[in-house]
């Protein structure tokens, strides 16, 4: 039997969120790999390998996966949500494009799940409706400057953010920094949403105003989606409400 590598995005956490596809290739593999919290969600079957890692030896474990796969072995490697948004699957052809000739013959696949920003947005009504952008504040991987610039152009654009990463205890101060980097260019009334751990048993959903927003409300498992001036905010008669973006922007 030839090996094979699959990339497989897991979802935000509810099993219902996860494709039957990527179901079926967790059960067919011989070998499963992944940072270690990922790996637990992965129900645990007779005869297969796992080999956790921590978060940050990307490249290293891509090149593990990829020479098992090249010795014959059927591989997982899991991401959260989807596996090709701020996860392994760019280290998994990174490590190919700098690797073994022979990995670029490998089967290699991708398996999509739903990102933490498609599954956030859903939680609170449609603030994704028009134009949009995802970008990590985490600066291990980037310069914080760079960080800034694309936030700054983010904003002024006019698209709805999607921010990953937004803090850690490493980084605790980035996501207050963003804010004040937004404030000045967009309006105070800009709904801002933290949607922490979503489709899990402590999901927690936070509203809030560029104004008020108090970076606190988020830790490393929250998504936090800032709107635009033209993302609206339906009240409901149980205190909650609704955002969504209009389909359109006036000329
Ligand atoms: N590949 C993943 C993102 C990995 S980066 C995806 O597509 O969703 C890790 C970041 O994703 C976290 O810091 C957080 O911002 C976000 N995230 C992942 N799962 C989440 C969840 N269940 N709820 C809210 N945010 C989540």
């Amino acid at each position: 039997m030839s090996g094979q590598l699959v990339v497989v995005g897991l979802g935000p956490g509810a099993a219902d969120l996860q494709t039957p596809q990527a179901a079926a290739a967790l059960a067919a593999a011989t070998d499963l790999l992944g940072y270690e919290t990922y790996l637990a969600r992965v129900p645990e079957r007779p005869g297969q390998l796992r080999h956790p890692t921590d978060n940050r030896a990307e490249i290293s474990r891509a090149r593990h996966a990829l020479r098992l796969a090249a010795e014959g072995r059927r591989v997982a490697m899991v991401s959260s949500g989807d596996p090709g948004v701020f996860a392994m699957a760019s280290a998994v052809f990174e490590a190919v494009e700098q690797g073994e000739p022979d990995w670029r013959g490998l089967d290699i696949q991708v398996l999509p799940g739903i990102s933490a920003m498609f599954a956030a947005a859903a939680r609170i009504g449609a603030p994704l409706g028009h134009d949009f952008c995802a970008l990590s504040l985490s600066d291990n991987l980037k310069p914080w400057a760079t960080v800034l610039q694309r936030l700054t152009a983010a904003a002024t654009a006019g698209f709805v953010i999607a921010l990953y990463n937004p803090l850690s205890r490493a980084r605790p101060w980035q996501l207050g920094a963003a804010f004040d980097t937004l404030r000045p260019i967009l309006p105070a009334s800009t709904p801002v949403m933290f949607a922490t751990a979503v489709s899990r048993a402590d999901e927690r959903i936070v509203l809030a105003t560029l104004g008020d927003a108090d970076p606190a409300q988020a830790d490393m498992r929250t998504l936090v989606l800032i709107g635009t001036a033209a993302t609206r905010r339906i009240e409901r008669p149980d205190g909650g409400a609704w955002l969504y973006t209009p389909r359109w922007t006036a000329a």
